[in-house]
């Protein structure tokens, strides 16, 4: 058996937890498996890191800092194959360099390419533990590139795509995949299995355990994934495509707080308006999603949006900037204080009511909906940001996991 085992910041921390990722490792590869390691910066060092670069230019190109940021990994990797050689277990470190992970050029973002296999082929073949650097690739011009904040899950799934790999597991800090948030809701629960699409759901809305993209590339690949914790062993959550049960009708609640809702109001009743508004925001790099028009009256309509907290105020100017030429308005309103609240089940597409549910539930709480949006297995809406935890609550009652 191939198996590649990732490893995030606060699993190797420090020498204690270090060596408790070695000894898990070693037990894998005591059992006869080839093992492939791929780690995380230690602890907080990738924030450390920003912060150093912050203090000497806050202006510093993207590409010197994925120079530095590499370092965090390159650190853990070699720290991590000492601890194994200390043990007497042969083990070997490489960095994206020396793997070959060929990412896109584009800094702080760049997405995998293609993985050369050989070189970690090879030191399988000589019985080696392989310790692969998390969230860093090299560019076609042989520059240092990294995935974007929480990337090494993605190096992990592509790695183990690109080796055909028997499992993929993602150790993290907590025991697996919750119903909801266990700080917000006090009885969430594990779950066993989720499907992709779920997951996909839920790591956009901010679940925060997987990387997006790992969870994507999972799919694409059919890479099943567990996401068990390293600082115990209990079984984990399992992440593929279906699901052994009846499909769960909600399998999680989340929720995500860095949201402002734009509302354009006034706008002219005519074709292009939407296409023109959008096209704008666009060009200024702003991602918008929950979009919402009313219908016309008096040769005119209102659209709303939200975006990301931290981008309101470029959307805002960005609206602002075209008033007096192609997008004429009665007026632009900004409200930063809400919050997203988002129900995700694979069983929703086959059973009516589910939204109704959520929806009564809210009502009972007292909380106000001031915009919804769904998708097939998902139904989102928007509230006060002080009323989240309250809807959450509530939300996550109703469906009884
Ligand atoms: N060390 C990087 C970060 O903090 C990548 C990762 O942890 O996945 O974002
Ligand atoms: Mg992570």
């Amino acid at each position: 058996m191939l198996v590649v085992k990732k490893f995030g910041g606060t699993s190797v921390a420090n020498k204690e937890r270090i060596f408790n990722v070695a000894k898990r490792c070693i037990e894998d590869y005591q059992k006869g498996n080839d093992v492939v390691v791929v780690l995380s910066a230690m602890g907080k060092q990738t924030d450390v890191l920003l912060e150093m670069a912050n203090d000497i230019n806050p202006k510093a190109s993207k590409r010197e800092l994925d120079m530095l940021l590499t370092t965090g990994e390159q650190t853990s990797v070699a720290l991590m194959a000492m601890a194994m050689q200390s043990l007497n277990v042969p083990a070997i470190s490489l960095n994206a360099f020396q793997v070959a992970m060929h990412t896109s050029s584009v800094a702080g973002n760049a997405r995998l390419k293609k993985i050369d296999t050989e070189r970690i082929q090879h030191e399988l073949e000589q019985k080696k533990i392989v310790i692969v650097t998390g969230f860093q690739g090299v560019s076609q011009y042989d520059d240092y590139t990294t995935l974007g904040r929480g990337g090494s899950d993605t190096t992990a799934v592509a790695l183990a795509a690109a080796l055909r790999a028997d499992s993929c597991e993602i150790y993290t800090d907590v025991d697996g995949v919750y119903t909801a948030d266990p700080r917000i809701v006090k009885d969430a629960k594990k779950l066993d299995e989720i499907t992709y699409d779920e997951m996909l759901e839920l790591a956009s809305l901010g679940a925060g355990v997987l990387h997006n993209r790992s969870v994507e590339m999972a799919k694409k690949y059919g890479v099943q994934l567990v996401v068990r914790s390293s600082l115990n062993t209990s079984e984990g959550t399992v992440v593929k495509e279906e699901v052994k049960m009846e499909k769960m009708l909600v399998s999680g609640v989340a929720c995500d707080k860095n949201v402002a809702r734009i509302a354009v109001v006034g706008l002219e009743d005519q074709p292009g308006v939407a296409f023109k508004l959008f096209r704008h925001l666009a060009n200024h790099n702003v991602n918008v999603d929950m979009i919402l028009q009313s219908i016309g009256r008096d040769n005119s309509k209102d659209i709303s949006f939200t975006v990301t907290g931290d981008m309101a105020d470029v959307a805002v100017e960005t609206v602002e900037r075209h008033r007096s030429g192609s997008l004429k308005c009665q007026d632009v309103k900004v409200k930063k204080d809400v919050a997203k609240v988002s129900i995700v089940g694979a069983g929703m597409q086959s059973n009516p009511g589910v939204a109704a549910r959520m929806f009564e539930a809210l009502y009972s709480a007292n909380v106000n909906i001031q915009q919804i949006s769904t998708s097939e297995i998902r139904v989102t809406v928007l509230i006060d940001r002080e009323d989240t935890d309250r809807a959450m609550n509530a939300v996550h009652k109703e469906f009884d996991f």
